[in-house]
């Protein structure tokens, strides 16, 4: 369920292209899941459950995060929330852009997954 006037980037693509390197071994494991421990932190305690395993080390503590960057935030710009909040805080804000990352909390894998665009035409 998203709302209309936020315009949507798909990150699936260039995500299935570092895992076949990895799988193919032109990546190691250290390459793609390097986490930044803030990062691992704010999944744990502000993310959901992805629902879906991680790619990498196919468990389930994959999480979905979510940073909003608005010039209207002010102190809020570019924290990370929750992913319904970010989208709810993305589509009040013009211009704002709310991107979704996916983190695996157990092997540090992290990924974007999408990013929505409020569009100006409201
Ligand atoms: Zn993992």
């Amino acid at each position: 369920m998203r709302p209309r006037h936020l315009g949507v980037v798909d990150y699936t693509l260039a995500k299935r292209a570092l895992l076949r390197e990895f799988r193919q071994g032109l990546l190691s494991r250290l390459d793609i899941c390097d986490a930044h421990p803030e990062l691992i932190r704010a999944a744990k305690y502000l993310g959901c459950d992805a629902s879906r395993p991680c790619p990498v080390c196919k468990g389930s503590e994959l999480r979905l995060l979510a940073y909003v960057y608005a010039d209207g935030m002010k102190r809020d710009n570019g924290r990370a929330f929750g992913v319904r909040e970010a989208i709810a805080l993305a589509a009040a804000e013009r211009g704002s852009a709310c991107y979704v990352v996916e983190v695996c909390t157990d092997c540090s894998w992290n990924h974007l997954a999408e990013a929505f665009r409020a569009r100006t035409a409201v």
